[in-house]
């Protein structure tokens, strides 16, 4: 299944998109997707209720795409977790799982503005495989076990501010927080329609560019991996999000270095997952 929302921001509806392109509105199982959803068998209400027919077309001609689900209880992000994006950061490839977080306020929509902040010089984009947890993981045994807390996964543009984040002192989230810095979607594509999360090709562009190209197989810590270290240092809960870290290709990582300026287009997406696009604008 596919799992959207669809309306103005605050106000979306849940909806089920087909592969045809049909859009049902899940509104008779789940006033929205948020924690609760998940943490209560939402999905296999869901999908119980989708195949019985039970749930309407919706009619979402002209209507935003939000993000795929409500504000998470959290974002946590993985840094430097492909080879050559670390080499290109001028960093060492890291032992351990290199983690921040994010505001859950930073979500927005797929094809949202991105805004760029007051002050920037170097805002920048990281296209990157979202996980959506489903169950709670809490000192999982082994890397085994955390596939089964896997509600699903979405495209996730970790937009970052270079300057904020590297040159301004203390950790990395002054440049990972900034307003709109979390486009997500255009859906959640559940667990059991992703065959190997580990072979999915990134993309993204920059005003018809191709600037990252990446596949999941590159990942120096994979998704199974992720999920249970995580678990010894935090409970994850259903609703949260994972960003698993990007690819290189990122603006920082260019000689010279490109960072994104108010009317610049991205593109980006993930195999079987989707895509995004949206503008630049400068930050009201
Ligand atoms: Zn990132």
């Amino acid at each position: 299944m596919k799992l959207a929302r669809y309306g103005d921001p605050g106000r979306e509806v849940p909806a089920v998109v087909l592969d045809g392109g049909q859009v049902l509105d899940a509104r008779p199982v789940t006033d929205d997707y948020h924690p609760d959803f998940f943490a209560s068998g939402g999905l296999d209400r869901l999908r119980e209720a989708v195949q019985r027919q039970a749930v309407p077309d919706l009619d979402v001609t002209g209507w935003r795409l939000g993000a795929p689900l409500t504000r998470p209880g959290k974002i946590v992000c993985i840094g430097l977790n492909y080879r050559q994006h670390a080499i290109e950061s001028e960093m060492e490839i890291p032992a351990e799982p290199i983690v921040f977080l994010k505001t859950a306020s930073t979500l927005v929509g797929p094809n949202d503005d991105v805004h760029i902040p007051r002050r920037s010089r170097k805002t920048d984009w990281e296209v990157e495989l979202a996980v959506v947890i489903g169950t709670v993981a809490s000192y999982l045994d082994s890397p085994a076990d955390s596939m089964r807390c896997v509600a699903g996964y979405a495209v996730s543009n970790d937009v970052s501010e270079r300057e904020f984040q590297l040159e301004r002192g203390g950790q990395w989230d002054k440049g990972k927080n900034c307003a709109t810095f979390n486009p997500c979607g255009p859906w959640v594509v559940t667990a059991d329609e992703v065959e190997d999360p580990q072979d999915l090709d990134l993309f993204l562009d920059v005003n018809d560019q191709r600037l990252q190209t990446g596949n999941t197989s590159d990942m120096i810590f994979p998704v199974d991996h992720l999920i249970w270290y995580l678990s010894q240092f935090m409970v994850l809960e259903p609703g949260d999000l994972i960003n698993t870290g990007t690819p290189a290709g990122v603006g920082h990582g260019l000689r010279p270095p490109r960072y994104l300026v108010a009317g610049d287009r991205m593109e980006l997406g993930i195999t079987g997952l989707g895509a995004q696009r949206s503008r630049t604008v400068a930050s009201p």
